[in-house]
């Protein structure tokens, strides 16, 4: 049995970054950056009004009200490129450019126009509703670094400064494979002592989540022909050049010490290197991390927390390698412990929780009451995992470490 720091190292050595690609940018969340990104203008690109309004000089509106005259309109995308003089106003839309001489924006509400006249109500002072030109970004600032994952909120800026498409790390091919005779398509009625197959497609999920391609493939039951078959399909033959069909394959189920637990005994037949079939951790003990050809395997329990859990802190942590992302690991942070909360004697022991602030402000941990590693439901509402260490009985109200899920 290893220690999950250990098994980390382990997966952190046999794992390769692979190449790069470009993608156009409507499909580049979840991926992870290969370029530092830069902003090839200032942003705003002029100097821009905030207000649908009059620009004007703000030292002609003290003596407020006052009468300015109108002589032209700047609307967005069709700016007015004159010069402002004293006394004089243009009406102007929000998004529009503010021209030379102008130094301040009244709102519409606070003015009214006759002809060629317009009441100031209010006086304004200067740079009222104006967003001066780099105020936001000034040209050339890096704004993203490679080893990032874009996410939906970066999008607006990719666009903004020129990246129609986006160099990022390839996406790691990834193949999932649900053992067990009792697992039946989550597209069929399963008979009697039947269950469908849940793990693979939270798995594929939760792969794709993380800018992997993966792709389930067909049960093999626990019957070791076809087991040897369906996994040598998916490593495919060994080659000069590295580039198997898929990089990592993902096997769920009879990693344990059933009788008909064939994982580890059909990779050993297949020639695999098995680099560890025990990590000190609950749920997940009896994960196995091997090799076989270029393809990394990796063993999780068959039950859907356990699945979950080992993919989070080992699966998720290898695809990330692979594509050089900075942060391979889940998010860590601390809340306060809503129920005392134990772990294994000699597992470090992660707890499924959800996460609420009360209204004092403080982050408040809730382990779930759920029936164990088999409690997919229970889990669905699980956004953080508690971290204990081995042998740790914690009180409710005492501070502990969580990841983010
Ligand atoms: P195993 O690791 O093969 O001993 O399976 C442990 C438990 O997880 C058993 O109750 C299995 O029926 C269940 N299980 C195994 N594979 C899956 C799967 N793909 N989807 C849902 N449950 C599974
Ligand atoms: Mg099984």
């Amino acid at each position: 049995m290893i220690e999950i720091s250990q098994a980390l190292k382990i997966i952190k050595r046999e794992t390769k970054p692979l190449g790069l690609e470009s993608v156009r940018l409507d499909k580049s969340v979840g991926r992870i950056l290969a370029e530092d990104i830069f902003a090839d203008s200032d942003m705003p690109p002029f100097d821009r009004s905030q207000m649908d309004g009059y620009a004007m000089k703000a030292k002609d509106t003290r003596t407020a009200p006052v009468d300015l005259r109108l002589v032209g309109e700047s609307a967005a995308g069709r700016g007015w490129h004159n010069k402002l003089k004293d006394s004089e106003t243009i009406r102007i839309m929000t998004g529009a450019r503010v021209p030379d001489g102008a130094d301040s924006i009244q709102k519409i509400e606070l003015t009214s126009e006759s002809g060629d006249v317009v009441t100031i109500d209010e006086a304004t002072t200067k740079g009222k509703y104006i967003v001066r030109r780099g105020a936001e970004i000034k040209i050339g600032k890096r704004l993203f670094q490679t080893g990032e994952l874009i996410d939906e909120r970066m999008i607006a800026s990719l666009a903004a400064f020129g990246y129609p498409n986006v160099k990022v790390s390839a996406a790691p091919r990834v193949s999932i494979l649900g053992t067990g005779s009792e697992i039946v398509p989550v597209d069929e009625q399963p008979g009697d002592d039947q269950i469908r197959n849940s793990n693979s497609v939270m798995l594929k999920a939760m792969c794709e989540q993380v800018g992997a391609t993966a792709n389930v493939l067909p049960q093999s039951g626990d019957d070791l022909r076809k087991l040897k078959r369906v996994i040598s399909k998916a490593v495919g033959p060994k080659s000069k050049i590295p580039n198997p069909k898929s990089q990592i394959l993902i096997i769920t189920g009879g990693v344990s010490v059933g009788k008909y637990d064939l994982t580890k005994a059909v990779l050993s037949e297949l020639g695999a290197e098995i680099y560890f079939q025990k990590v000190r951790l609950r749920p997940g003990k009896p994960a196995v991390f091997a090799r076989l050809n270029d393809t990394l395997i990796f063993g999780l329990p068959g039950n859907p927390v356990s699945a979950a859990v080992t993919f989070y802190l080992f699966v998720r942590n290898a695809i990330l390698l692979m594509q050089n992302a900075t942060n391979t690991k889940l998010r860590s942070g601390f809340a306060v412990l809503a129920s005392d909360a134990k772990a294994a004697k000699e597992r470090d022991t992660y707890l499924p929780a959800s996460l609420e602030s009360d209204p004092s402000g403080k982050l408040i941990a809730s382990p779930l009451r759920w029936h164990g590693s088999s409690d997919f439901v229970g889990f669905a509402r699980a956004n953080i995992l508690v971290a204990l260490k081995r042998g740790q009985i914690i009180p409710a109200g005492d501070v502990v470490p969580i990841l983010f899920l």
